[in-house]
């Protein structure tokens, strides 16, 4: 399949982006940024998407904050233009490391070289790893757009099913993850290596290391594909922050936690029994694997 017609649309600079998107819109036209357009160009060769404007940020990868990684006090803050595989390749200070170890599940290898972080959470597919890992790392999304700069944490960008927080005339400036986790881990499960997960389950879990034998005191849960929108699951967490000793017994009793409190979709394809199971497994194994060391 081929798209329908557009009119393409180089930007200079953010300031240049956004005033092409305001003009085209106040044209009449329905334009629509593009960045690696490895969620973009597919939806379009299938006409389930028809911007008639495409605006590329192409060009702004010769800024350097559209590239950069940066890590100061806790905080690492990625470009816009990040890609996948940079983030895979890159040394990420301590706590962050979770991060490249989780792009291995994305697509494959040209598909990581040209998607972006800011393009996989502005697309918002439930199960992308990038939507997981922002709320498990409490990631902000900083947008510019007509009426300036704008902060959307992560627990209020996700909408529902492909629906985020930023506005058609915003363009995703920088994604800063504000949480640390050195014990961290995804994990996930697809019909063949590449392909979106059916469930995927990101964990984070607080360690008390003052006490021996360390002992659990928290932690967060995230999953993916078990609801229109990645989901924290206090209820699994609330298992983590009772504490206990990290082994196999909490782990199940947390897995147990997350997949009774999920009303997982039902569909031809995929059972909502299959994802439940699927979420006691993965949160289970997403726990020993976190559990395992600093990372
Ligand atoms: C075969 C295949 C397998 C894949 N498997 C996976 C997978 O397992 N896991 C996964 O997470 N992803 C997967 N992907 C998707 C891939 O990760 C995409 O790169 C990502 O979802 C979108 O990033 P992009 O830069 O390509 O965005 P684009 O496709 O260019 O854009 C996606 C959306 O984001 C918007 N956008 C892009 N950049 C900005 C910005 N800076 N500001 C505001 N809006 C912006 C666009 O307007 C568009 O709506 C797969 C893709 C393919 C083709």
């Amino acid at each position: 399949m081929k798209p329908a017609a557009f009119t393409y649309h180089r930007a200079h600079d953010v300031t240049d982006a956004v005033g092409l998107l305001t003009d085209l819109a106040a044209a009449g036209e329905d334009p629509k940024l593009i960045a690696g357009g490895q969620s973009l160009m597919p939806m379009m060769n299938f006409r389930l998407a028809r911007p008639s404007a495409l605006v590329d940020l192409g060009p702004l990868r010769r800024m350097p904050s559209m590239t950069a990684l940066d890590a100061e006090a806790g905080t690492l803050t990625l470009g816009a233009l990040v890609t996948h595989h940079a983030v895979e390749t890159a040394t990420l200070p301590d706590g962050f490391a979770v991060l490249a170890r989780a792009m291995r599940w994305v697509g494959h290898l040209p598909i990581r070289s040209r998607g972006t972080v800011a393009g996989s959470l502005v697309h918002g597919d439930a199960t992308a790893e990038w939507c997981l890992l922002a709320l498990l790392l409490d990631a902000v999304v900083v947008t510019e757009g007509p009426s300036g700069r704008r902060e959307i944490p992560a627990d209020e960008l996700f909408h529902g099913f492909y629906a985020t927080a930023v506005e058609p005339d915003e363009v995703v400036v920088e994604v800063r993850f504000t949480r640390p986790a050195p014990h961290a881990a995804l994990s996930e499960f697809a019909r063949r290596h590449g392909d979106f997960a059916i469930v995927d389950a990101a964990v984070a879990l607080d360690l008390d290391g003052d006490v021996t034998p360390e002992q659990v005191s928290g932690g967060r849960v995230v999953l993916g594909g078990v609801a229109p929108a990645p989901v924290r699951v206090p209820e699994a967490e609330a298992v983590l922050a009772a504490g206990g000793a990290p082994g196999p017994e909490l782990f199940a009793a947390v897995a147990d936690a997350a997949a009774a409190a999920i009303d997982p979709p039902n569909d031809p394809q995929v059972t909502a029994a299959y994802r439940r199971r699927l979420t006691r497994t993965l949160v289970a194994d997403a726990c020993a694997q976190a559990a395992g060391g600093p990372r």
